[in-house]
Parts: C-alpha cells; structure tokens; sequence
C-alpha cells in the first residue's frame, strides 16, 4: 500500500490541521480517524467479448462506521486504487457527519477505463464485483452510489445482482438507481443542485461575491451540467466549461440548450462550435465562481495562480491541492468544501434509504425542499462555526464534521 499517495495524504495533513479546532478531550481521539475501519480487494476476473478473461482490481472500502451504515459512491475509472478509495471513503465520513447525516464512509471502485468496455462486459464486471463485496454492503451495513464513471444503469444491475443472491429485492441495498426499481426522485440532480443552494448561501453572507454572476465549471458530467442548469435558473451566466475532451470560454454566457442537444447528439464539450485548444486558459477566466466538478487534485498551485475567482465551490471531491491551499487563501477566495459543497448527493441518498425502508415515494418539490433545508441548516453551522473557531469554511467543514464523528466514537466507547 502506498501510504503517501498523494490524496490520502492530503486527508491526513487536513486531520492534523484541525487538530486544535475540536474540543480539547476528544482531540487525542483524532488519530483513530487516519484508520480505516475496513478495507476490502478483490479481483474481478471479466469475460470479454472476444472470448478471453481479463482482471480487474476492485476495492470497497469502510473509512468508519461510528455514526451508522457506511455510505458513498462507487468509482469505475483507470486510476483508481487502494489509496484514492480510502481517501474518498474518508472525505465522505467527514462529509456525512458534517450534514448531520446518520451515516458512516465508505467508498468503491474499480481500475476500469468504462468507455473502453461494451455494456455485455461493463456488466459482468459491475456483477462480478457486486458479489465479491456482497459480505460487507446491505441496507444497515453499507450502501453504494454512483460516482464517476457510474450511473443509474450499474446501481441497477448491482440491487439486482444482490437481490437474486439474498431471494428477495431489496432496495435499500443502493441509492442512485433508476426510480422504477425504488429511486429517489430528484436524486440524479441533487448534488448539482446543492452546489447552486450553498453558493446561493454564500452569496447572501457576501453578495460582494458576485458582482456579475459569472460563472465556471469544470466538469460537465452528472454534478457539473446539474449545478450549470441550476445557476442558470437562477439569473447566472455560465462563461466557461472544461470536460475532459475540450473547453468552451464565451463571456456573453455559454448557450447550455445548444450544448445538451450537441452532447445528446454523440458530441462532447471538445467538439462544440465555440470550444477552444488553450484547456489551461480555463483557470483564468473572468468568472466570479469558480466551480470544479470533475477529479480531485485539479487545481495546482499552477493553476491557483491563475484563479480570479472570488467564490470557490468544490462540486469535485478534493479538487483543490494541498499546497495550492494558501495561494488560494491569499487571494481572498471564499471556498466552500467539498464535503459541504456536494454533500447534496448524499443527503438526498439518504431520502432515497429512508423511502425505501417505509417503501414511501415522496414528490420532487418535497425533495428539493428538505434538501434546501438540509444544505442551509448545514452552511450555517459551518459558517457560525467558522466565525467561531475563526478558520475559513473548509477547517470549519471538517473540524465540525470530525468533532461528531469522535463524539460518537467516545460515547459508544472502545471494544472490547
Ligand atoms: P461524471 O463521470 O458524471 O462527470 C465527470 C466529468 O469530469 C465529465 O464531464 C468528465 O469529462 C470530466 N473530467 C474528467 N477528467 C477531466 C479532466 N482531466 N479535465 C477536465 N474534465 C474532466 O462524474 P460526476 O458524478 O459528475 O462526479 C464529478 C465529481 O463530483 C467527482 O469528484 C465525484 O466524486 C464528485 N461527486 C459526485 C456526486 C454525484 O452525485 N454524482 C456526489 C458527490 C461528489
């Protein structure tokens, strides 16, 4: 195990920079949080199309299970490995805790190119693994989601493959999944739309802010088109959007109409007319938001040089470097964490958990509405806790998160 990969890393030095920001009796406590709780990998061997096997390494871990069930997304992706797992399994421990959610962390993934896979083999392999960690998920154990390069469509094979296994169909074993098998409504724009509640949230704290209402996004997968759609509704302008194939820049605002039509007619952001070469200029665009919603470690110091932002929404797990942490300060730059910033996702998985459970449908405008309630109840906390603590919103997010996690820890005590 590489225990100095760069993303856990950056989880442990956040640990101990908050050390002195949780109340003093459990702060000896916050070593047991760079532990994880449970770790699992397995091979995943895939029949391909062609006839031959080939394997994949998956991982599911549980980062901490102190508050509840464990809870969070499942990556497929080339990159992914032990290490990234257990850092996102342990963001989403803070980020449960820091909502209020009765939730542990956890995490999943597989080191797959998706797009390189036929759906006959992205199945298999999606079943495959849904047996090799069917020992530690289940409703009151550890409940998966889609993440990057996942969607409704693996949630779907994997209660089905779960279900088959246990006789019966049971669908708290996922969130995220299609609504005829017990999905949320308003779960597929949930994150996204909880970006546009906590920036909105900031806005009213500082409307100093955003003189302009521009904004920029990087990433436009589930998470950024969602929060893009949002910001628009609501009178912003979208100047600049990066996906993996391109960038597009226009300062009169980006016609998103004409973009979801191009995307649904097999384009991608790369080959939109107005998209441009010059991928880095995106970091220095004029835009008053800033919003990365693709992968983590995106914003290098390089890049923090650039920024003219002056609101930083991190839509993405762990977008920002380390070490691009205090140029980003020094410029001023009200960041909203992650663990805050998207925790919309996550809140509304737990609608979906809670409905299936009283096998309940709630309606939409229900849905957005306690989430609303949810994320504002949630930045002010954070916000009061920031001025109290005085530390800016990303120590505040994880101190207040982690003093819960440990008060839980302390009250259930050690065992045996
Ligand atoms: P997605 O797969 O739907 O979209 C990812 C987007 O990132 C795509 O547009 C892709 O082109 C882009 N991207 C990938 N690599 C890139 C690169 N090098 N440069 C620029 N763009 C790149 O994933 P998603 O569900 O939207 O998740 C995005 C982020 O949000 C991830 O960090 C994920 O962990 C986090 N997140 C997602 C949810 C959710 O509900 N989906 C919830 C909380 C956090």
């Amino acid at each position: 195990m590489q225990n100095n990969h760069p993303f856990w890393q950056s989880y442990l030095n956040l640990l101990d920079s908050v050390k002195e920001l949780i109340p003093q009796d459990l702060q000896k406590s916050l070593e047991s949080l760079k532990y994880c709780r449970r770790a699992l990998s397995v091979d995943i061997p895939v029949r391909m199309d062609n006839g031959t096997v080939q394997h994949f390494a998956g991982y599911r871990v549980q980062h901490s299970l102190s508050r509840g069930p464990g809870k969070g997304g499942i990556r497929y992706h080339p990159d992914v490995c032990l290490e990234e797992v257990m850092a996102l399994s342990a963001l989403m421990t803070i980020k449960c805790a820091t909502v209020a959610l009765p939730f542990g962390g956890a995490k999943g993934g597989v080191a797959v190119n998706p797009y390189k896979l036929s759906v006959g083999e992205l199945e298999r392999l999606t079943r495959r693994y849904t047996s090799e960690i069917a020992g530690i998920i289940g409703p009151e154990k550890d409940i998966p989601a889609p993440d990057v390069g996942t969607s409704q469509r693996e949630m779907a094979w994997i209660l089905d493959t779960y279900s088959t296994n246990h006789g019966y169909t049971v669908p708290g074993v996922v969130t995220g999944k299609p609504i005829e098998l017990g999905g949320s409504l308003g779960r597929k724009d949930a994150t996204g739309l909880g970006v546009y509640f906590v920036a909105r949230e900031a806005l009213k704290k500082e409307p100093s802010l955003s003189p302009n209402k521009t904004v920029a996004i990087q990433g436009y997968g589930n998470v950024g088109s969602s929060a893009a759609r949002e910001f628009v509704k609501n009178g912003f302008k979208i100047i600049a959007i990066q996906d993996h194939t391109g960038t597009i820049i226009n300062d009169k605002g980006i016609d998103l109409i004409a973009l979801d039509n191009h995307i649904q007619l097999g384009g991608c952001v790369g080959s939109f007319k107005e998209s441009i070469k010059d991928n880095e200029s995106f970091w220095e665009v004029n835009a008053d938001i800033m919003i990365p919603a693709a992968l983590e470690l995106q914003i290098t110091p390089a890049r923090a040089r650039k920024l003219k932002c002056k609101l930083l929404v991190e839509g993405a797990n762990g977008p920002t470097c380390p070490e691009s942490e205090p140029i980003v300060n020094s410029k001023n730059i009200i960041v909203i964490p992650d663990v805050l910033a998207n925790a919309g996702g996550v809140i509304v998985s737990y609608f979906e958990w809670v409905q299936n459970f009283n096998r309940d449908i709630w309606n939409e405008q229900n849905i957005h509405q306690r989430l609303d309630e949810f994320l504002s109840k949630s930045f002010a906390e954070v916000w009061n806790w920031s001025k109290e603590k005085k530390c800016n919103l990303r120590l505040a997010a994880v101190s207040l998160g982690a003093t819960r996690v440990l008060h839980a820890h302390h009250t259930r005590g050690l065992y045996p």
